[in-house]
């Protein structure tokens, strides 16, 4: 029964973590497997096989960035990095390199659970978001098909890039998506360091969508890092 329980293998060298994750997870339906430095990191996940990795960026032998870039050379096992507060080069450094999100230390029960929820449905979703027929959140629907935008009984036009950078965040919903990574997808390999016009589309399409756009219930900013975009 239990072999049927998603497996999360957390490599962190930090006891306080360690001892958190394993009072916290077993209760919640997952199985935890613990290593502490990126070396056994790195060979557990050989060994197991996890759904999902939980890893420390400030681990003792290794940088997590190198132990994320080394297992995106042949595995898509979902990563969710741990980093210290400030540290955000480090984070978009690690999503840049495959890495699927993260969570800034201290967090809660309630983040974690919700994060390891999405990074799993990701991974588990087999045909992309062509199985998909429409995505929604709240009052917001797109008709995916159709390449149609309401906003509960009113359809709401949309340039094709506010389009193709709404549609980019509908294909990593739940999860942060670096301005770099947004950047590329929506303009172009040769985008990497023009974030003012992610702000300006993102200006545009949360007046479009959002009921106040001051306060954004569905495209959130994760500060310094990306955005996210809410499933719930
Ligand atoms: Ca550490």
């Amino acid at each position: 029964m239990t072999d049927t329980l998603p497996t999360i293998l957390l490599i962190e060298d930090e006891p306080q973590i360690r001892r958190f994750l394993r009072a916290a997870l077993p209760g919640q339906g997952y199985q935890l497997q613990e290593a502490t430095t990126g070396k056994d990191g790195l060979l557990q996940v050989t060994v197991h096989l996890p759904d999902l990795i939980i890893l420390d960026l400030g681990l003792p032998d290794m940088d997590g960035l190198e132990v994320t870039k080394r297992l995106r050379e042949w595995t898509q096992i979902p990563i969710i990095v741990l980093s210290a507060r400030g540290r955000e080069d480090d984070k978009i450094a690690a999503l840049d390199a495959g890495a699927d999100d993260y969570l800034t230390k201290p967090f809660g029960m309630g983040e974690l659970l919700a994060r390891l929820r999405v990074a799993l449905r990701h991974a588990n979703r087999v045909g992309g978001e062509a199985d998909d027929a429409g995505f929604r959140v709240g009052d917001l629907y797109v008709d995916l098909a159709r390449r149609q935008v309401w906003v509960g009984e009113s359809e709401v036009h949309l340039t094709p890039h506010e389009y193709k950078l709404l549609i980019t965040l509908i294909q990593h919903a739940g999860k942060v998506v670096t301005h770099r990574q947004l950047l590329r997808e929506v303009w172009g390999p040769g985008y990497n360091e023009e974030s003012h016009y992610l702000r300006v589309y993102m200006g545009q399409l949360r007046h479009k969508l959002e009921p106040d756009s001051t306060r954004p219930r569905y495209l959130l900013t994760e500060p310094g890092v990306g955005y996210r975009l809410a499933i719930e």
